[in-house]
């Protein structure tokens, strides 16, 4: 049993790709809940949904987000009527949104909503918010305090940031599934996600950081970051905004404590020596999923 800390798109690649070497059924993602959001009074959780779609064959790669074959009269008709329609959800998309929300009503954790979804869309792969309880990443940004959604969507994650918290993350406790599959995997992944939005608000929950460091020996994280760059999103950005290193090495230095192996693209091999420093293994590989070849053979070295 392998367990996968994941964000949205950089960890549903990494999960479909170990889908192909192993049973499915043997993995567990451990799901960021931190861009979670309420709108139109449905509860929504693009990163549960981003991997639940990308595993069932349902992601459209044209967008990058959301369903395949997606159409937007709701999202049309709604902007007729000025309403908050910033954020896209699809006719299709908001199936699963009307889904969640009715089952959250009637008394269902995240939790069992999750796995109901995935029975429905044929994923074996195994998905567990990090937390049932409500947390809720915010910016303190230039231009003022912005929730998640207000400063990646609507702002484009094109403002300065001061500091990132999560809200509600200190009352928060992880599931006892979570907990479970922490401790009883042979192996903990971190997925190349964005460090600080992604990955941070699951290490933030209560347990989870400290089971993580007691077990660093069997914990590899990949780097969503290749030459400097993230292949998508800000987490470039935003480490250099915080405080950090924008390159492999600094986000080696943000999880030392918390992983044993790190497995960093051939084109930062020469970091490779530096990260070592740190008390740190390094694995050196092709880390860009986009070629199907490429996706196995970093699954490979995950496994490995
Ligand atoms: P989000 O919640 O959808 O924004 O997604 P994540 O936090 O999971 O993923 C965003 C991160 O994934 C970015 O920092 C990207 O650099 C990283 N990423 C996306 N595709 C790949 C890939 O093929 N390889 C690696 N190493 N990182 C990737
Ligand atoms: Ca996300």
């Amino acid at each position: 049993m392998i367990t996968v800390l994941s964000g949205g798109v950089g960890a549903a690649r990494l999960l479909r790709a170990l889908s192909g070497e192993i049973d499915p059924g043997e993995i567990t993602a451990v799901v960021n809940v931190g861009d979670d959001l309420v709108l139109h009074g449905l509860t929504i959780c693009p990163d549960l949904d981003t991997i639940t779609y990308t595993l069932a064959g349902l992601n459209n790669d044209q967008l990058g987000w959301g369903l395949a074959g997606e159409t937007w009269r709701v999202m049309d008709e709604l902007a007729e009527l000025e309403g908050a329609s910033w954020f896209r959800l699809g006719d299709r998309d908001l199936a699963t949104h009307l889904y969640r929300s009715q089952r959250l009503s009637e008394g269902a954790t995240k939790t069992d909503v999750a796995r109901e979804l995935c029975q429905r869309w044929g994923v074996r792969v195994s998905l567990l918010p990090v937390t049932d309880d409500e947390i809720a990443t915010v910016f303190d940004t230039e231009i003022g305090a912005l929730s998640f959604q207000e400063y990646f969507v609507r702002h484009r994650h094109d403002v300065v940031v001061r500091g990132i918290t999560v809200q509600g993350v200190a009352e928060s406790s992880p599931t006892i599934e979570v907990l479970r599959a922490l401790e009883e995997s042979s192996r903990i992944v971190i997925a190349p996600s964005n460090p600080l939005i992604s990955i941070d608000p699951i290490l933030q929950v209560p347990g989870v950081r400290e089971i993580l460091h007691a077990r660093r020996d069997d914990v590899v994280a990949v780097s969503p970051l290749i030459n400097g760059a993230a292949l998508k999103g800000p987490a470039d950005r935003l480490l250099v905004e915080l405080g950090h290193e924008a390159t492999c090495v600094g986000v080696a230095d943000f999880y030392h404590e918390v992983m044993g192996t790190f497995i960093i693209d051939e084109v930062d091999a020469h970091h490779a020596a530096q990260i070592e420093s740190r008390g740190v293994n390094v694995r050196v590989t092709t880390a860009i999923m986009a070629a199907p070849d490429d996706a196995r053979r970093l699954a490979r070295a995950v496994l490995a």
